[in-house]
């Protein structure tokens, strides 16, 4: 008998590096038109043996401030980067530092989105490392993975590392 596993997953990253993109492909296969998230949105997402509680709080620096609250219970983080926005770079291994030196989320796997990837020249995945620093991260298992939430490519193959390191 294969029983379903759930885990709680919480998306963060900066506002507009696309996390409700993501999540709403993941939810439906398709791109969904989106707004910018100001409470936060939530789906299931069932993959292979595996159900994803998947929490996407917003972005914006205003309200960067209220991912804590989501943190109690997380077994996975994502976090989402433009992979377009060369200046938001520094400002999101600054955000990304922040919810890791969290005490809630010791240990917690890391999947890092470089997300936008479908646009002509993004930033490549080495630099998104370096630039993020996510050398650095000793504390816990992180992956990196190149995706676009708008054509969906890489998404599984995120979705899969996590099932995997989750299990
Ligand atoms: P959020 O604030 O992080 O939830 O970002 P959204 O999901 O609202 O996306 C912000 C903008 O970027 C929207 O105009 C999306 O259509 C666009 N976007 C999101 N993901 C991608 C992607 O992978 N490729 C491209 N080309 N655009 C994207």
């Amino acid at each position: 008998f294969f029983g379903t596993i759930e885990k709680r997953i919480l998306i963060v990253g900066l506002d507009a590096s696309g996390k409700t993109t993501t999540l709403y492909w993941l939810k439906e296969g398709v791109c969904a038109s989106t707004i910018p998230t100001i409470g936060f949105n939530f789906e299931t997402v069932r993959y292979k043996n595996t159900n994803f509680s998947i929490w996407d709080v917003g972005g914006l620096p205003e309200i960067q401030s209220l991912w804590r609250h989501y943190y109690q219970g997380t077994e996975g983080l994502i976090f989402v980067v433009d992979s377009y926005d060369k200046e938001r770079l520094g400002e999101a291994s600054d955000a990304l530092f922040k919810v890791l030196s969290s005490e809630e989320l010791i240990k917690v796997p890391l999947l890092v989105l470089a997300n936008k990837q479908d646009l002509p020249n993004p930033i490549k995945v080495s630099e998104i490392v370096d630039k993020l620093n996510l050398h650095s991260i000793k504390d816990r298992e992180w992956f990196i993975q190149a995706t676009s939430g708008i054509t969906g490519e890489g998404l599984f193959e995120g979705l899969e590392w996590l099932r995997t390191v989750l299990n």
